[in-house]
């Protein structure tokens, strides 16, 4: 769904005030942006508030590099759902030959990527994947909690601040029977409210769906909204009238546990569920609510923030 011309004006003039601040920094692509030194410090702090509200949960901290296995991401059946957020790497492997075209082509303005051959690489494109095939085979009793934080690629170039096409994800993942998952997502929707509320951010849970493409992807929206597979806590960041989604609360029931093979120590299919925070969304939900003077924000939330 397009957004609105009006909340497209006023995320242009957001991104424009953030990058006078200095908070952020183009590129010259939409979508890419640089992070300024305050504003990474302040994304740390957030990420560090996500480590405290899931620490009692011991979960296993697992980091992976902004790139897939392009077995795991065909697996995923990623490109069945998203092909048009998808991001490949490609590299050169010619002769001389072949080198002096591609060079020829850069001069000439061709799209010399064209005939690069893909690599065995895609970017990542949820922090969540690399985590799969990593627990695949039988769980302990109790499943697995894994931590996982990592940069995450989708194409959708935007004037929105918000809307990046590189951006992180930090993670809690749950792999364990639906009992279990049922009982931490009820866990991490109460830790989700306690921890919008630390913040002094003004958040609102709601019923999403994901951006499924093409005509069978208007059935899974359907689907994924009635059976309430995915909820987003949402705050304003461009717009009030039209706020973004800051952390999501996705439910796979099998679907990946029966890819890549999970099961429970019972032998069924493992059900997966995953909470999301986007660093910089909350950043930025945070500069939006309280300024850009950051020694003015409420005494509450700096105290949370460490600063
Ligand atoms: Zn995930």
């Amino acid at each position: 769904m397009a957004p609105d011309p009006r909340f497209l004006e006023a995320a242009r003039a957001y991104r424009d005030e953030l990058v006078a601040a200095g908070l952020l920094i183009p590129t010259g692509v939409p979508g890419v942006m640089g992070r300024g030194g305050e504003f990474e410090d302040t994304l740390d702090r957030v990420d560090a508030l996500v480590t405290r509200f899931g620490a009692s949960d011991g979960a296993t901290v697992m980091r992976f590099p902004p790139i897939l296995n392009k077995l795991t991401f065909e697996k995923s059946e990623y490109l069945k759902s998203f092909p048009q957020l998808a991001g490949t790497v490609h590299s050169f492997n010619g002769d001389d030959a072949a080198h002096r075209a591609l060079l020829h082509g850069v001069e000439a303005g061709t799209d010399w990527a064209r005939d690069l051959p893909s690599t065995d690489v895609v970017l990542t494109p949820a922090a969540c994947y690399p985590v799969y095939p990593a627990v695949a085979g039988v769980l302990p009793a109790n499943g697995r909690i894994v931590d996982v934080l990592s940069f995450c690629f989708r194409h959708e170039p935007s004037d929105d601040p918000a809307r990046l096409q590189a951006f992180r994800q930090r993670e809690h993942v749950r792999i364990a029977s639906p009992e279990q998952v049922a009982s931490w997502r009820n866990t991490w929707f109460e830790r989700a409210d306690q921890f919008t509320a630390a913040l002094q951010l003004d958040a609102r849970v709601e019923v999403a769906n994901d951006p499924f493409f093409g005509r069978g992807g208007k059935l899974l929206v359907v689907n994924q909204r009635d059976q309430q597979l995915k909820f987003e806590v949402v705050a304003p960041i461009a717009s009030s009238e039209w706020p973004t989604a800051i952390i999501s609360l996705n439910y796979h029931q099998d679907h990946f546990g029966h890819l890549f093979g999970i099961t429970t120590d019972d032998g069924a299919t493992a059900h997966t569920s995953c909470i999301g925070f986007g660093l910089e969304r909350i950043t930025l939900a945070l500069y939006r609510k309280h300024g850009f003077a950051r020694e003015r924000w409420p005494d509450g939330t700096r105290k949370v923030l460490g600063l």
